[in-house]
């Protein structure tokens, strides 16, 4: 790792070294469900922005002009780290330009269990994400293929699924069956959403029988899993990908490493949890840098988009 190349500004113990960091935000949402993943201490990165226009990266310290950062797709030009994007910047880098058309953009979430300081967390998301709801789905085109794209944003309550999220993916995907489109899904969450209970877990079936419709229909499902995807989201949608890519050392489990660690009072291996180690495993078929995202799934809806033979169905 090149680290401490830029900053003196920030004493950290050696034992940080040597780690692929997680980007958590020091803003993170306290909302977040109990099974997000939590930054480790020795992980835990310097909190120095040195002035409006810089930033540093979280992963080596380097310290970074914030458009440099933005014009490199939020990829750190020092050591690669993948930053956190939101998911409007998300469809930006990847649909064709002015393809995307947005669904529903009028579902609103409601406290229905009446959870305590709900609905003062909604407001702060709102306004720190500038969204609705963490996920924004909708059509577009890339590199001329057409597909139905969803993408979740971690600054909204850590890309929770709560009932909205699970509504909004599960129309995409009716949409992209009546439309006889494949869908993208990308992929960020600390998982359920804690203040809406049973209603959030149910999204989980509800996503994954609206997938199981589209495979039915004989239609692409691509899922991208990008730092982090854990929780409810692991559980069901986001591994139930055709093809399954990740972004290089995206946090992808379902409880985060310390919960697990604490329970099976062992230490985990190294890299344990990071998309390269679930390649490695089987459960991710292939790690895509962020530059070459667009290409590749344009690449892989154009193979599936001839030849199918699906279609008379
Ligand atoms: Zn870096």
């Amino acid at each position: 790792m090149l680290k401490d190349l830029f900053t003196k500004k920030s004493q950290k113990s050696h034992h940080e070294k040597g780690y692929a960091v997680i980007n958590v935000p020091k803003e993170q949402p306290s909302g977040q469900p109990q099974e997000a993943p939590k930054a480790q201490p020795e992980m835990q990165k310097p909190q120095a922005v040195l002035d409006e226009n810089h930033t540093a990266c979280p992963s080596c310290s380097a310290v970074i002009a914030k458009q440099a950062l933005s014009d490199n797709l939020g990829v750190c030009p020092e050591c690669s780290h993948h930053t956190r994007l939101g998911a409007r910047r998300r469809i930006e880098i990847t649909a064709d330009k002015g393809s995307f058309k947005e669904y529903d953009t009028g579902i609103k979430t409601v406290n229905a269990l009446d959870f305590a300081s709900y609905d003062d967390k909604l407001r702060e998301a709102k306004e720190k994400s500038g969204l609705d709801e963490a996920v924004v789905t909708g059509e577009c085109s890339v590199n001329g293929q057409k597909c139905v794209i969803c993408a979740m944003d971690s600054l909204f309550m850590m890309g929770s699924m709560g009932s909205v999220v699970g509504e909004k993916i599960s129309r995409a995907v009716e949409k992209a069956i009546e439309k006889r489109l494949p869908v993208v899904i990308f992929s960020t969450s600390g998982g359920a959403r804690m203040q809406e209970g049973m209603l959030s877990l149910m999204q989980m079936a509800k996503t994954s029988a609206a997938l199981g419709k589209l495979d039915d229909a004989g239609l692409l499902y691509i899922s991208v899993l990008t730092d982090p995807t854990t929780g409810g989201v692991t559980a069901s949608f986001a591994m139930l990908g055709d093809i399954i890519v990740a972004e290089p050392k995206a946090l992808i489990g379902f409880a985060g490493p310390r919960v697990i660690e604490q329970t099976i009072r062992q230490k985990l291996p190294e890299g344990f949890q990071r998309a390269e180690f679930l390649q490695d495993k089987g459960f991710v078929d292939t790690i895509v840098p962020r530059g070459d995202m667009k290409d590749f799934i344009g690449k892989l809806l154009a193979i599936h988009s001839t030849g199918g033979g699906l279609d008379d169905k």
